[in-house]
């Protein structure tokens, strides 16, 4: 039987932990905090059981009144807050943490009745290979026993943790990391979020939907410099409409509390002042102290695993998935390489990693989704492309529900028609990208896309309205010769 040890149990360990043991390995998992990794216990599944009441909140608060709701409120006028919807925090984020429990749980569960033996502890490589290929990793168990393992092959899934700035040191109750918020009971007055990226413009979409005053700090020209542009500019505007104090190209020095207050100190000079401090500036992978480059393993300048498309490193029966190979931060990416892993080592049938099919989204208000080439991609040459884009406002039951901000935008080679990216900006943009995901994946064309029977009303509408668009500049080009 092949040993397989896994250090990690993350989305990156525990799905290929269950792939290796369908496979008929030997599987053991070692983690230090839990089944379900930083993705199940304090990043994906928490922050989105969060945004979950800030959207509930969100489409609430912004569509109440167009659509005729009223709500009974016997407070005096001069009494009454400016919101209709409140919320109490310390309710909500006693769900997040029980939910990202009991899914850490479920996992367990699952993976053990898979025949995989769990090992609560920290994991590391042991020296070279053995003359029999063979590998040893040593674990210090949680109750501080060593233990070691040999392996035929071991899988790196040990993720990132959150990157500290030497002047910002979170303290856990007023300068925060995005694994402390769980812990406020009480919302933020005024929250100052350094960090524009996904997690940033997620959590001040979040805060700001829930009722705290938030600024966002970002160092570059505009939030989300790696999405699509157009796509960013929707949700900045979005952002300050409801009131978000959006500072561009502005990059945070330091952080400090004075009293209840924290203190934001910008590269400028400029000082700003709020209750409380999240950073998001990043993050940086779980490799040290692991004896890897000891075992041949080669990193990065940041630190990240190299890895090809089938998850190798450079040292021969020792892989690498997810965060710790700074490949593509997403829990779906995550599981496929370690899958992908498991299918190499263990002589399955094999699919080398392809990024330009992944989808994901950006989960604010509205979402941001994404699959395939982007606008970035046409530009600068690497994929000849025509766009359509079309605003969510054109469409009849966006204009039902009150929705005004979004659109759908899809990429399709000028000859074949084929589809070859997508950006779907709106409520749910999440379950809105599937069909166009399925399209890249299987080099569908805008024909086929637009021929398929759409719901109506249904923003999915646009989609196929997107693709008819695009035939018909498709039947033109041909007509004119171009
Ligand atoms: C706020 C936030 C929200 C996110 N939301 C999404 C989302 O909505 N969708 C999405 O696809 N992705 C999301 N991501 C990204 C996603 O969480 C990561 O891509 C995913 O967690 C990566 O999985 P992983 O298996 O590589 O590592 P992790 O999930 O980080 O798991 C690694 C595990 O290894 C353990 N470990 C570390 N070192 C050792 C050791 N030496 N020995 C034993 N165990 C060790 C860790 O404790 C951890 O349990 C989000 C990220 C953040 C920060």
């Amino acid at each position: 039987m092949t040993r397989i040890v896994i250090i990690g149990g993350g989305p990156g360990g525990y799905e290929a932990a269950l792939v290796a043991a369908q496979l008929g390995a030997e599987v053991t998992v070692v983690d230090s905090d839990g089944l379900g990794g930083s993705a199940v216990l304090t990043d994906c599944v928490p922050s989105k059981t969060l945004i979950a009441t800030a959207e509930v909140m969100t489409s609430f608060d912004s569509s109440y009144e167009e659509l005729g709701i009223i709500v009974a409120d016997d407070t005096p006028p001069d009494k009454q807050a400016a919101r209709v919807v409140g919320v109490d925090l310390g309710k909500v984020n006693r769900r997040v943490k029980r939910l990202a429990v009991a899914q850490s749980h479920d996992i367990t569960q699952s993976v053990t009745r898979a025949g995989v033996t769990v090992l609560r502890g920290k994991g590391r490589l042991e020296g070279r290979q053995d003359l029999d290929g063979s590998r040893a990793v040593v674990v210090e168990t949680a109750d501080g026993e060593n233990l070691t393992l040999r392996a035929d092959a071991v899988l790196i899934s040990t993720g990132a943790t959150p990157r500290e700035l030497p002047d910002a040191q979170p303290d856990g109750e007023r300068i925060l990391t995005w694994t402390q918020v769980y812990d406020l009971d009480e919302l933020p007055s005024e929250l100052i979020v350094v960090g524009s990226g996904v997690t940033g413009a997620e959590f001040a979409g979040a805060y700001q939907a829930l009722g705290s005053r938030v600024t966002l700090v970002s160092s570059r020209d505009r939030v989300l410099p790696g999405e699509d542009p157009d796509a960013a500019v929707v949700l900045e505007d979005v952002f300050r409409r409801r009131g978000m104090n959006v500072m561009s190209r502005s990059r945070a020095e330091s952080a400090k509390r004075v009293g209840d207050k924290v203190e934001v100190t910008l590269s400028d000079g400029r000082v700003i002042t709020g209750s409380h401090c999240l950073m998001a500036v990043g993050s940086i992978p779980n490799t040290a102290d692991m004896g890897l480059e000891e075992a041949g393993v080669k990193l990065t300048e940041s630190g990240h695993v190299k890895v090809d498309r089938v998850s190798r490193t450079s040292a021969p029966g020792v892989y690498a998935a997810g965060d710790c190979t700074g490949v593509l931060m997403l829990a779906s990416v995550a599981a496929m390489q370690g899958r992908i892993a498991m299918y190499h080592s263990l002589g399955d049938a094999v699919q080398p990693l392809n990024l330009k099919t992944v989808s994901s989204n950006v989960f604010t208000d509205p979402e941001i989704a994404t699959v395939g080439y982007t606008a970035g991609d046409v530009e600068c040459g690497k994929m000849d492309a025509v766009c359509v884009k079309l605003p969510l406002r054109g469409n009849p039951r966006a204009k039902m529900q009150g929705i005004r901000d979004g659109f759908v935008k899809l990429f399709a080679r000028p000859g074949t028609g084929i589809v070859v990216g997508g950006v779907v900006v709106a409520p749910r943009a999440s379950e809105l990208i599937h069909p166009i995901s399925l399209a890249v994946d299987n080099n569908l064309t805008v024909e086929q896309v637009a021929s398929a029977f759409t719901v109506y009303p249904s923003l999915s509408g646009s989609t196929a309205e997107g693709a008819r668009q695009l035939h018909i500049r498709k039947r033109e080009g041909a007509e004119s010769g171009s």
